[in-house]
């Protein structure tokens, strides 16, 4: 070899070996990290995305990877074998960004799937269901994402104001349900346009968004909020969000009555009398912002009144010290248990009526099991609560009756989904399964 061909081989070939070595070996590492994800969601069942989300064609699919790094939840698209796939699918909240970014247009978007239907309601172009006065705005008519939300919320608003009635009579013009995005930009439209209208919410301002967890980065898009002006988030975070709304909430002198959960919204007159456990409400229209999560399973116990029962996981560390119980086998029971385990002096119990916590992903049931091993948590399968009482709670564990002492209940037993109230209210309801 002359000392030519030596130069370029120190010089070119070598370099671009190592180079294309190192590539391959990352590459590697990278696809095991995808199809370990894809092979996690399928062992938990987690494989049913909950509404809007990517169909990809294979065929016209080139892997150049753009959707997987346009979405924004990152590793829910992963491209495995030189194909993109939907490899998280749970974890899929219909953004769309991954069609957007497609350049050879291999993704369509769909609701539901050929196993699992997904209920839309049938509404107008002005967000009128089949029922004339009883509007429907945000993530529950099946458009998700919090702008979307509040654009259609504002708009439904502006349908409403020009309703035959409105702004007549002893009635109130209109009830909004909920407070997610979508309520929330409705009640301010409302209050704008002078409507006399209540907001009613079962929890607290924020809708979904409160249920985040916690520092999760909120990706969106500029948006218009009635009497606040436009708000420029793009990328934020779940709590600077939640606050930023309940300023607004405050500067605008919203006044929305939480922890009130409507029950039935029945015809009478021209319009409608919206029931909640506390009260009656006579109003020409109905805009219902109540999203998709439906309301928190109860568990309908004696003692379920106490202050102590909740049913979401608010902050862990309002817990050291405390005796609690977490009821549920999902991914939400399981990560509120190890999150109140890892704080100073918990006694964490979890109750879960199934014989295993086949639904949960692998990485919370890992978590349990070490808590369980060094017995920060005890787990009490098969096991089911009779009782609450004020510093303690009965529980039913196969033929045993236990009681323990507590301080707190954290039930995360999953949601009724809203589907049963609509078609009671006798509002028309498609089921789409996999389609647009
Ligand atoms: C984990 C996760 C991450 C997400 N990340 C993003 C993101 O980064 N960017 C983005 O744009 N979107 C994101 N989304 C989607 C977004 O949160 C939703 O699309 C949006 O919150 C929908 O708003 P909404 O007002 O229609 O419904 P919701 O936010 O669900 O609000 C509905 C409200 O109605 C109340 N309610 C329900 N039933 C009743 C009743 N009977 N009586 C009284 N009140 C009732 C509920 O308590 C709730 O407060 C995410 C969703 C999830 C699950
Ligand atoms: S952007 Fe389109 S072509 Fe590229 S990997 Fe994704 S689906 Fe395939």
């Amino acid at each position: 070899m002359s000392s030519r061909d030596l130069l370029i081989l120190a010089f070119y070939v070598v370099p671009a070996v190592v180079v294309l070595a190192l590539y391959l070996r990352l590459r590697g590492r990278g696809q095991r990290h995808l199809i370990a994800i894809r092979d996690a969601a399928i062992n938990a069942g987690l494989t049913e995305p909950a509404s809007l989300h990517p169909v990809i064609n294979p065929n016209r699919c080139i892997g150049c990877n753009m959707c997987a790094n346009a979405c924004p939840e990152k590793f829910v698209v992963g491209v495995i074998g030189g194909k993109a796939e939907l490899i998280d699918p749970s974890r899929c909240i219909g953004h769309g960004a991954c069609k957007a970014a497609c350049p050879v247009d291999a993704i369509t978007l769909v609701f539901g799937t050929a196993k699992r239907g997904v209920d839309i309601p049938v509404v107008s172009p002005s967000f009128e269901t089949n029922v004339p006065g009883i509007f429907i705005a945000g993530e529950l008519g099946g458009m998700g994402l919090i702008r979307n939300a509040v654009t259609q919320g504002r708009q439904a608003v502006e349908a409403i104001s020009k309703l035959k009635g409105i702004g007549r009579g002893g009635n109130l013009d209109l009830v909004i349900v909920g407070s997610g995005p979508a309520g929330f930009a409705a009640s301010l439209k409302a209050k704008e346009l002078g409507l006399r209208f209540v907001t009613l919410e079962q929890d607290t301002l924020g809708g979904t968004v409160a249920h985040y967890p916690r520092g999760k980065v909120v990706m969106t898009a500029p948006m218009q909020l009635p009497l606040i002006g436009t708000a420029k988030f793009t990328e934020t975070t779940k709590e600077a969000l939640l606050e930023f709304w309940q300023t607004a909430e405050i500067k605008a002198g919203l006044t929305i009555k939480y922890q009130e959960r409507v029950e039935e919204v029945v015809p009478s007159g021209a319009g409608f009398v919206v029931r909640t456990a506390l009260n009656s409400y006579e109003t020409r229209a109905v805009l219902l912002s109540i999203g998709r999560r439906g309301t928190p399973r109860t568990l309908d116990v004696p003692g379920e009144h106490f202050p102590k029962v909740v049913y979401r996981l608010v902050d862990s560390e309002q817990y050291s010290g405390r005796s609690v119980l977490v009821v549920g086998g999902g991914d939400s029971a399981l990560e509120a248990a190890a999150a109140i385990a890892a704080e100073q002096g918990t006694a964490v119990t979890l109750s879960y009526r199934g014989e295993g916590f086949a639904r949960a992903k692998e990485k919370n049931r890992q978590k349990i099991a070490e808590a369980e091993a060094i017995g920060r948590i005890t787990v009490l399968m098969e096991s089911s609560v009779e009782a609450i009482t004020e510093h303690g709670v009965r529980i039913r564990h196969k033929e045993h009756a236990i009681e323990l002492p507590n301080d707190a209940v954290i039930v995360a037993a999953g949601g009724i989904l809203p589907t049963p109230f609509l078609k009671k209210i006798g509002i028309e309801v498609e089921t789409k399964y996999g389609t647009s």
